[in-house]
């Protein structure tokens, strides 16, 4: 495939490249002028929250509005560094008096994962909209529960799913979705790296952060491997390591690799790390094509790769470079104040800790577990 031709075939296939659960592809750059925007506030400011609230300025349709931290200064400093003196600072005392503050539409949930859960539920009866960083919460009954709550009081919980607002990534999945190259029979999809947190950090504490490299490093390769396939597994598989001399590793796993079986007969396998040297990438087995996403998930900057044809010649898609974060808010901020329905549903993020918490199990008791639905 030439180069050219591919991206011709890439711009007249964008819609048929948006998967499930996808509904239509909202694009950053229409005219927002004169339309009012979201406001969120940034709740916990870590090292997460700094990176995605510099993003949050590119966004068009939603505004930085506040923050919720424990540290005030640390929120004075954040609301001087970005440009928002006047900006409220809320602590977590304080978290249910945003109901009274009109200044402020949604929240983005920030802090760790065992904590998603306890702040979403506060958010939605404040009567704010929820963006969830990963996972939605520490486990799926916690996510389903909600899931249910965000359902009754009328506001809008996404999961804060910034790869699926990646050009890259949906290229790679609506090709493997496509049928052009045949079905797909396997997906290998690994990410990690090196862990240099010290001891005492709340990823190593599994009432804070649900479990170890599986939840904090897996939910990438686990949601790109369950888009690719289509569906969730239906049984699975899995092997975890922690290093018997690392306290760190002591309560919560290092390494986590996976073996998925889904009902179409598609095999994935994968990993996630904090042992190895620096690992993103995904790989697609179809009957007549493989394709490559190197790197896989990072924020901005994915490359796709493909092999069809001649066995030797190996084709780079040149993609344009998208910033997830900045389409991942407008789109969140576009379903929250229509009413409409964003790209990734709260569903999405039951799903994965379905398949995260069963390849807990399967590794726990070194057995194959059947994957139950999203339902449960
Ligand atoms: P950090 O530890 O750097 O920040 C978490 C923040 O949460 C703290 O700085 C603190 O902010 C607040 N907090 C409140 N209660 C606690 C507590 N009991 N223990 C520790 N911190 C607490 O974590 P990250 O920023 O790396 O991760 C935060 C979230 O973002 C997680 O859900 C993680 O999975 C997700 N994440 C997502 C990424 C992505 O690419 N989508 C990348 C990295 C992380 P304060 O002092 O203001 O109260």
């Amino acid at each position: 495939m030439r180069r050219r031709s591919a991206l011709q075939l890439l711009a007249a296939g964008a819609a048929a490249a948006v998967l499930s659960p996808a509904t239509s592809a909202r694009a950053s750059t229409a005219n927002d002028s004169g339309r009012r925007k979201l406001r969120i506030a940034i709740v916990g400011l870590g090292g997460y929250a700094r990176y995605a609230t510099e993003r949050l300025l590119a966004a068009r349709r939603a505004e930085l509005a506040g923050f919720v931290t424990g540290d005030a200064a640390k929120g004075r400093d954040f609301a001087g560094r970005f440009d928002r003196p006047q900006a409220p600072v809320y602590s977590y005392e304080d978290f249910d008096r945003l109901a009274a503050d009109e200044r402020i539409d949604a929240v983005h949930l920030c802090l760790p994962v065992g904590l998603h859960a306890e702040y979403a539920e506060r958010a939605l009866v404040a009567g704010k909209h929820v963006l969830c960083e990963k996972p939605l919460a520490a486990t799926s009954a916690e996510a389903r529960r909600v899931t249910a709550l965000a359902r009754e009081r009328s506001r809008l919980l996404m999961p804060a799913y910034r790869a699926w607002y990646s050009g890259a990534l949906q290229a790679a999945l609506g090709r493997v979705r496509g049928g052009e190259w045949g079905r797909l029979v396997a997906i290998d999809a690994h990410k990690g790296f090196p862990m240099a947190l010290p001891a005492g950090d709340w990823r190593f504490d599994p009432a804070l952060a649900g479990g170890g490299a599986l939840f904090d490093i897996g939910p990438y390769s686990v949601q790109l491997t369950r888009w690719a396939a289509g569906s969730l597994p239906a049984r699975v598989r899995a092997i975890r390591r922690s290093d018997p001399g690392d306290p760190r590793f002591a309560r919560v796993e290092s390494h986590l690799a996976w073996l998925m079986e889904f009902p179409d007969g598609a095999i994935a396998t994968g990993s996630a790390s904090w042992r190895y040297h620096l690992q993103n990438h995904a790989r697609f087995g179809l009957e007549r094509a493989w394709l490559r996403l190197e790197p896989a998930t990072p924020g901005i900057g994915e490359r796709l790769f493909v092999g069809a044809g001649d066995p030797a010649r190996v084709e780079e898609l040149l993609l344009p470079i998208q910033d997830q974060l900045p389409r991942m808010y407008d789109d969140f901020a576009e379903a929250a104040l229509t009413g409409g329905t964003p790209q990734v549903s709260a569903e999405e993020g039951i799903a994965d800790l379905v398949v995260l918490e069963a390849l807990a199990r399967a590794a726990a008791e070194d057995s194959t577990v059947e994957v139950q639905g999203v339902t449960g």
